[in-house]
């Protein structure tokens, strides 16, 4: 097993580095643990591998002899087990999803879509498999994703007439079928969302960030008027930042795509854009305004009212399993994951501790908890009699289960549960709950965690967000973060920025402020034309 260790240059303590796997070159992070904390080591210190994604955590021991290095192998496999999220795949680029990452998969799915149904959308399902001529008929469509493709030239054991491509998104397979389904006014608005997996051959993937095979949800809606199609892209991108920022705990900006950076062959792409732990941007969901191009290229037609055949306007939006990315890297801290509770798959664990001759009574404590949760929080009970209960703590603090309910024998006989915080490390964390109102107090405080997650992580945008005039403050502000900056609105102005800076254009903000008179562009000195928030991005 080779260790590398991560570069210097980087306290070992941020969030992002959790996150910094790389399919190609895996590294591991590693965090310095009190020996003490290690069940039948020998009290030296050792280093936990937070390889939470990508490898077989573990860890090695500073000091290294007999009983520390049996320890190693032991701790190893155990670990091995906590790594939960996600794993490799043979296919480079592809990943499984293991229950724990699934299981957070489908609170933000079971989420969204109530969002969805609550403002009339209706799930399909239509074909993985697109003949290749359908994707070449919307011209900038084609020429936006051709470098991804997924083709199938062989089907049943025969080269194919017409190779198929593996959908890379829907627009094309699904605008085939509305051309089939809508003829009349009275058919408009078509609200159809899918649930399923695409495929983008990724050069560099990254677990959940880009991978070659992800899930998601396409959104794809056709209206009578230009209008109602532009409210239509609207109330999603509203809906993915409310989800954002209520249920991951995570700030976003709404804005809209530049010229460049909008989806091919969209009128207009709206997207809202969160900052990471290492300050880089993410394009956590993006809602698409596609005009009349799609409806003119796969022949969606309506008669109106007075009986006149007009082209549909049609939209398309996705959020994908890259929002799972988000939280790890939003929320996540040295110890681990930190899931916010409303998608957090357990949200409470409640971990007995005792001696052998404590056990019964503890245990009973224990029951009595279990009865008074109930269904109000989703829970479980951690009774594995073979660890100790400091490395079950130190194994759900790294899961990231928002709270942590201990029952010992000094709970039993005060008539209490202890409780801590995952957000909140050691004393400061930790509070003692009578066992009547027990269920209120663990709502209140996840409640309180679930808030908490996000002032700190609008807090930290908030220190890393600037707003430079002129070009030496810009080039400084990409460095730090997000730099929300007068521009042109120029693509070669955009261009020459991501040369010399490697921060691209993530959107112009819906929400503007006027620009001072007679303000610059920060990059080129043109006339400033809006706002636009710049950054180094995933
Ligand atoms: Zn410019």
């Amino acid at each position: 097993m080779l260790i590398r260790f991560l570069p210097a240059k980087r306290p070992l303590t941020q969030s992002a580095l959790l996150y910094a796997v790389d399919l190609e070159e895996p590294f591991w992070v590693l965090r310095r643990r009190p020996g003490g904390a290690l069940a039948g080591g020998d009290g030296a210190d050792y280093w936990v591998i937070l390889g939470l994604l990508n490898q077989p955590a573990g860890f090695c021991h500073g000091g290294g002899n007999n009983a520390a290095q049996r320890g190693f192998r032991t701790v190893v496999q155990r670990c091995g087990e906590a790594r939960e999220l996600a794993d490799y795949a043979p296919v480079r680029g592809c990943m499984a999803i293991r229950p724990y990452g699934y299981a957070l998969w489908e609170n933000i799915q079971r989420s969204l879509d109530r969002r969805f149904k609550e403002t009339g959308h209706r799930n399909a399902y239509f074909p993985m498999f697109i003949p290749y001529s359908f994707i070449q008929k919307e011209a900038e469509h084609v020429e936006g994703f051709s470098p991804q493709l997924a083709v199938v030239t062989h089907g049943g054991g025969k080269k194919l007439e017409e190779p198929l491509v593996v959908r890379p998104t829907s627009e094309a397979i699904i605008g085939h079928f509305y051309s089939k389904w809508i003829s009349s006014y009275r058919d408009l608005p078509v609200l159809i969302n899918q649930w399923c997996n695409v495929v983008r051959w990724e050069m560099r993937p990254r677990l959940f960030l880009r991978t070659t095979e992800f899930l998601w949800q396409e959104g794809h809606t056709a209206h009578a008027t230009a209008e109602e199609a532009e409210e239509e892209a609207r109330r999603i991108l509203d809906i993915y930042a409310e989800f954002a920022e209520k249920e991951m705990a995570i700030p976003v900006i709404k804005g809209r795509k530049s010229e460049t950076e909008k989806f091919p062959g969209a009128l207009v792409s709206y997207t809202i854009e969160g900052m990471m732990g290492d300050r880089r941007a993410l394009q956590m969901g993006t809602s698409h305004n596609l005009g009349q191009n799609f409806a003119k290229a796969f022949d969606i037609k309506y008669l109106d009212k007075e009986n006149r055949l007009q082209y549909c306007w049609t939209t398309s939006w996705g959020v994908s399993t890259r929002l799972i990315g988000a939280l790890i890297m939003v929320h996540g801290d040295d110890n681990g994951l930190i899931l916010p509770p409303r998608l957090a798959p357990i949200q409470v664990i409640v971990v007995p501790i005792y001696k052998e001759e404590e056990r019964a009574e503890v245990m009973e404590a224990v029951e009595r908890v279990k009865g008074l949760l109930g269904n109000r929080v989703r829970w479980e009970v951690d009774d594995r009699d073979e660890y100790t209960a400091g490395w079950k703590f130190n194994e759900w603090e790294l899961r990231g289960v928002p709270l942590r309910i201990e029952v010992g024998p000094r709970d039993v006989e005060a008539e209490q549960a202890t409780l801590a915080r995952r957000d909140v490390p050691g004393k400061e964390g930790k509070w003692a709950v009578p066992l009547d109102g027990l269920g209120e107090a663990v709502e209140r405080a996840l409640d309180e965690i679930q808030e908490a997650l996000f002032r700190r992580a609008l807090a930290f945008r908030e220190e890393h967000t600037h707003r430079p005039t002129t070009w030496e403050e810009f080039v400084e502000a990409v460095e730090d973060g997000f730099a929300l900056a007068p521009w042109c609105g120029d693509a070669a102005c955009e261009e020459a920025i991501q040369e010399k800076t490697k921060a691209t254009n993530r959107c112009i903000p819906l929400e503007q402020e006027a620009l001072p008179s007679g303000a610059r562009c920060a990059h080129c000195g043109k006339p400033a034309a809006e706002w636009a928030l710049f950054a180094r991005a995933y």
